[in-house]
């Protein structure tokens, strides 16, 4: 149906907007092959304790690689496979390779380590998720402890009983939970009080400016102390200087992602514990 969708703009719509519907039905079209196809991977980027710089845990991010239109970033087919209804088995695959992962980190000499996998707004209320999610972990015979479900602030703002009930029931099953890109949604503050989410990463666009204006570090000062009071822990995001990463731990940050410890990486490239000093 939603092909039949972006055919009929493709049709009715200027030239300039079907080049862009014509993009997206070739996404869309080559992401249906994607699963069986073995064109998804997922690389793992570390998160680190601010003062000791040793590996906490690491987010997984979703990257695909066709035959026919190369490499396409997140940023690219997410939101297509959003719009579509193709991310509810995307994601579902996602959480499946997260749980195979983390249990054949198990046995690593260093120790098991937490997984953070990015989750939209459309798989998190889908009625299935939590099922998905606990096969996942039953048939890789992984730890629930071992996952963690990162959301950003727009699946907050629908449908928040069922949310509730979803972080909730995450969180008695062992698993943990963090708010992603913090600070960029539309959302008030107020559902803070009413979503118990376990961490807060704070969006890089913040990150960015706190070595070079005194407003972003005043703010980043303030979520810091605004994530704590809830009882948060915090994740600082794209963190890429010395510098910053300085003032992050000085601010109380207990954690910090970036490109300054590592980008993301497959999993066999994962260095045990990384330090930028
Ligand atoms: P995100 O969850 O906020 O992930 C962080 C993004 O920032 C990643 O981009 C990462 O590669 C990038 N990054 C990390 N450190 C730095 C840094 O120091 N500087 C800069 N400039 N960037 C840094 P990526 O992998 O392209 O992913 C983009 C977005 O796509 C993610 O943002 C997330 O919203 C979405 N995404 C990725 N994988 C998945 C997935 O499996 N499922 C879903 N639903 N969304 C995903
Ligand atoms: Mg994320
Ligand atoms: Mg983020
Ligand atoms: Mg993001």
């Amino acid at each position: 149906a939603a092909k039949d969708r972006g055919r009929n703009r493709h049709e009715f719509f200027d030239e300039q907007m079907g080049a862009k519907s014509r993009d997206a039905l070739l996404i869309e079209e080559a992401l249906q092959q994607a699963i069986a196809n073995n064109e998804f991977q997922l690389v793992y980027q570390p998160i680190v304790d601010a003062r000791s710089r040793r590996l906490v845990k690491v987010e997984a991010l979703l990257r695909w690689r066709t035959p026919t239109l190369g490499f396409v970033g997140p940023d690219r087919f997410i939101p297509i496979a959003e719009d579509n209804g193709q991310i509810i088995s995307i994601g579902t695959w996602v959480v499946q390779e997260a749980a195979r992962q983390a249990r054949a980190w198990h046995s690593r000499p260093e120790g098991p380590i937490r997984i953070a996998v990015n989750v939209s707004a459309a798989q998190l209320v889908d009625p299935d998720f939590i099922d998905v999610v606990d096969r996942a972990i039953a048939d890789a015979g992984a730890a629930p402890t071992e996952l963690e479900i990162e959301m950003t602030e727009r699946v907050l703002i629908n449908e928040a009983d069922t949310v509730v009930r979803v972080i909730d029931t995450l969180h008695e099953k062992g698993l943990s939970t963090s708010l992603d890109d913090f600070g960029t949604g539309y959302s008030s503050l107020s559902y803070l009080t009413r979503f118990h989410l376990r961490t807060l990463k704070i969006d890089r666009a913040f990150v960015n400016g706190i070595d070079q204006d005194e407003r972003s570090l005043a703010l980043v000062r303030a979520i810091i102390a605004m994530g704590h009071s809830l009882g948060m822990s915090i994740v600082a995001e794209g963190v890429e200087t010395e510098n910053q990463a300085g003032i992050l731990a000085e601010l109380g940050c207990e954690y910090l992602q970036g490109y300054l410890f590592s980008p993301p990486v497959p999993a066999e490239k994962l260095i045990p514990n990384v330090s930028a000093a």
